[in-house]
């Protein structure tokens, strides 16, 4: 998949690169959308996002205002420059999107998991040269992001992007969607040319750690950020605890660092500071990897305190190293390298079984 369309086109719109949208999680009032565009027009947003139809988790939430508010985001282009965007949930709203000249569509995280809808979006569209981005799915399923990308590409779309906005959990992390680094950047390689806009607001959930989520997604070379923006967060009719001021906004831009590419030096330094970005989400990545695997083992240990059986048991642990050494083996790893990382963890966990054994 070839897409070099979608940067001629933030050219002849002369939009930032990386590219700000922002705006309300949900068009809530006329009044309400018409302010909080007005107030953007002071930062550095040049794309004005507001939710029309919300998928909630819970019914009797706010599902948004539907069509009518189609009209308030065309005076909100007319009034103040900015380009709009909202998220489409199935044919219907896709094709009122186009109706109504939005200028881009967003497919939600609850959307891109269910291939048919997806199909149908993308029948409704094809061949529209207004812009398409894709939310990763709300598990972390690389190919199931990728499969709804193609759909879109396969229908004629020419300006497709993807929105990175984290995965759910079952597990309690400091964010509402654990960003996994690792998918953006592992959809990165494998399509060099197609833009990833990152979407702190929904992987924090909270206002406190947007700045540092969308400077790592600046670090690593994305080409964007969705940052929810409200006038009054406080009395907003969804994700409330998550949407920032337009004043905070301009405070978090001020101090986000973007590499330029100027002189040779300086890019291959970004590229430094852009890999060892990953080394750091993939260290983060597997400290999480062994800290739920400790998890289990301190289960398995209750299992066998239970049964009264003994910690260490040489068949199984010998099918476990056998495995590891020939998975590592398959993916290019050194024999010796993996028996020393898993005997070291095979050690730690039999401390961890003891200490509940013997407690
Ligand atoms: C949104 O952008 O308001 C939204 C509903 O996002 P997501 O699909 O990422 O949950
Ligand atoms: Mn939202």
């Amino acid at each position: 998949m070839e897409n070099e369309n979608f940067m001629k086109w933030l050219d002849q719109m002369k939009l930032s690169h990386p590219l700000l949208i922002a705006g309300p999680c949900s068009a809530e009032s006329e009044e309400q959308v018409l302010e909080v565009a007005h107030e953007l027009t002071k930062t550095d947003a040049t794309v004005f996002r507001a939710g029309v139809w919300k998928p909630r988790t819970r019914p009797g939430s706010f599902e948004g205002q539907g069509t009518k508010a189609l009209p308030w985001l065309q005076k909100v282009k007319k009034e103040t420059g900015l380009l709009t965007a909202v998220e489409v949930g199935n044919a219907q709203h896709a094709k009122l999107a186009l109706e109504f000249d939005i200028d881009i569509l967003w497919i939600g995280a609850r959307t891109t998991v269910n291939p048919f809808t997806v199909q149908e979006i993308a029948d409704a569209l094809k061949g529209t040269d207004k812009v398409v981005l894709v939310k990763n799915p709300i598990n972390p399923d690389l190919e199931l992001w990728i499969g709804a990308i193609e759909r879109l590409y396969t229908s004629g779309i020419k300006n497709i992007g993807a929105i990175h906005r984290g995965f759910s959990t079952f597990r309690k992390t400091k964010y509402r969607n654990i960003p996994n680094w690792q998918i953006p950047i592992d959809l990165k390689i494998k399509y060099p040319t197609l833009p990833i806009i990152n979407d702190p607001s929904h992987i924090c959930g909270e206002r406190e750690g947007i700045f540092d989520v969308a400077q790592t997604a600046l670090d690593l070379k994305f080409d964007g950020l969705m940052i929810e923006t409200h006038c009054h967060p406080d009395q907003a009719w969804s994700d409330a605890k998550q949407q920032i001021t337009p004043q905070r906004l301009v405070e978090i831009t001020e101090n986000l660092r973007v590499r330029r590419e100027t002189f040779e030096q300086e890019e291959s330094l970004a590229k430094l500071q852009a890999l060892r970005k990953e080394i750091d989400a993939l260290d983060a990545q597997l400290l999480e990897t062994l800290s739920s695997r400790m998890q289990v083992v301190e289960n398995i240990g209750l299992v066998k305190k239970q049964g009264n059986v003994a910690i260490l048991q040489n068949t199984r642990w010998n099918e476990i190293l056998q495995k590891v050494v020939d998975g590592g083996i398959s993916h290019g790893l050194n024999k010796e390298f993996i028996e020393n990382v898993f005997k070291s963890i095979h050690q730690e966990s039999i401390a961890h079984q003891k200490k509940i054994i013997d407690a």
